[in-house]
């Protein structure tokens, strides 16, 4: 099955290519681009005006299957991020059970193949239920797919455990990644430790509970040698010692969310669970320093910490709701608006959402080059829309941005050459 993307703007900073051009696809790979390479005729989209990118590859979702079905599937986990242009996620592995072993492992592929409408990379865990106390069979998962190991939702509190997990993950080789908090300082809060939460009465999490966690996990991966990631940054002293860290060599990567670039204390709206997430919205300055990161490297991708709540979950007091927000659907305008107000180039934008996640984690995509897998993303980079919670196609509702008019949009989400239409947009134009 051939498919043509006609006279779109074909992007794809890993090769330094920008130009106005056609892309054809065959079964699920490219075979070609370039200037006007194609007549139309059938299996012809036409791109004008439209931005083609590699495909979007969100490196921390939360699809809570098994075990959380309530909050989301990996059938509705996959459809949203289609929607939301990504063509493939890694899945975090605090569910119930933990994906700590091959056979979690192997479950997890086996639904994404059956029921994903996107690539699905699982994430196995770093030791046995995440409880910080055997390390889990990190080869054998590995061996069943998995493309890293993290105990997300938690930090690996105990230093040793994390070094022998890097000693042992640096064989395959696949990133740790960590989930950086230091629990005696943070124990208790709800939001960031600052002038904001003291007005509205509820304990803070310090900035320092994540940077003295990084500290700690930059010099262990220093010492030992193997791939730490970062997820979720959120303050400026990690960059700064990301930042420091890198200039000497270390093997560090990290990521950043849009609502962590978008939004800083001030803006959380009280009682709303919906503005409650860990790490917290930070202070301004932290934002700025995220932004100035994600601008100049240090902060190597975008990723959206997706993490489906119930209703009934967010809706009770801010210091017992849950932690998380839903992202899929929204990445791509929060990170347009950066591009928009000259604070990052699309280049970069586009390497964080795309290149840079597929080549960090060694996965498939990432590039347009011939040859490469038909994973790619078309957007609109002009769309304008009103973000409406009952419209997400996640099982959940919780995201802060309600009610926001954003900008920017995928019109296609391409997954090795299969064409999904965003059914969230009412003119679905199709393959002619
Ligand atoms: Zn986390």
């Amino acid at each position: 099955m051939n498919l043509i993307l006609k006279n779109g703007r074909l992007f794809d900073p890993s090769r330094g290519l920008d130009q106005i051009g056609d892309v054809v696809l065959q079964d699920d790979r490219i075979r070609g681009l370039g200037p006007d390479i194609a007549a139309a005729g059938p299996g012809v989209v036409d791109c004008t005006g439209l931005i083609v990118t590699p495909g979007f590859i969100d490196l921390h979702v939360h699809l809570r299957e098994p075990g959380f079905e309530y909050k989301e599937t990996i059938e509705t986990g996959t459809r949203a991020a289609a929607a939301g242009g990504f063509t493939a996620v890694c899945a975090m592995p605090n569910t119930q059970p933990v994906n700590d072993n091959a056979g979690g492992t192997a479950f997890l592929l086996l639904r994404a193949r059956e029921f994903g409408h996107a690539r699905l990379y699982p994430i196995g865990a770093i030791t046995e239920g995440s409880r910080g106390e055997r390390l889990a069979a990190l080869g054998a998962m590995r061996q069943a797919g998995a493309v890293g190991f993290s105990d997300d939702g938690r930090p690996v509190m105990n230093a040793q455990m994390l070094r022998r997990a890097l000693e042992y993950s640096s064989m395959f080789p696949v990133p740790v990644i960590e989930h950086a908090e230091d629990l005696h300082l943070s124990a208790g809060g709800s939001m960031h430790a600052g002038p904001r939460a003291l007005q509205l009465g509820l304990r803070g999490i310090s900035s320092t509970s994540e940077a003295a966690m990084v500290a700690r996990d930059l010099l262990l991966a220093e010492e030992v040698g193997g791939h730490i990631h970062i997820a979720h940054l959120s303050t400026a002293a990690s960059v700064r010692l990301v930042r420091e860290a890198k200039s000497r060599g270390v093997l560090v990567t990290c990521e950043v969310t849009p609502h962590h670039f978008t939004l800083c204390d001030e803006d959380l709206v009280p009682y709303d669970a919906n503005f409650k997430m860990n790490p917290p919205l930070r202070g301004a300055a932290d934002r700025e320093a995220l932004i100035a990161g994600l601008a100049d490297g240090t902060i190597d991708a975008i990723a959206t910490d997706h993490a489906p709540h119930a209703a009934h979950e967010k809706l009770q007091e801010f210091d017992k709701a849950p932690f998380g927000i839903i992202g899929l659907e929204t990445a791509l305008p929060l990170s347009l608006r950066l591009v928009t107000e000259g604070r990052l180039s699309l280049a970069r934008m586009v390497d964080a959402l795309t290149c840079a996640p597929a080549r960090i984690f060694h996965l498939p995509g990432g590039s347009l080059a011939p040859g490469a897998l038909a994973d790619l993303t078309v957007f609109d980079p002009a769309a304008e829309w009103t973000c409406d919670p009952a419209l997400s196609l996640s099982k959940s509702r919780n995201t802060p941005f309600a009610g926001w008019q954003l900008t920017g949009r995928p019109v296609y989400t391409i997954v090795g050459g299969r064409l999904i239409p965003n059914p969230a947009l009412a003119a679905t134009p199709p393959v002619s």
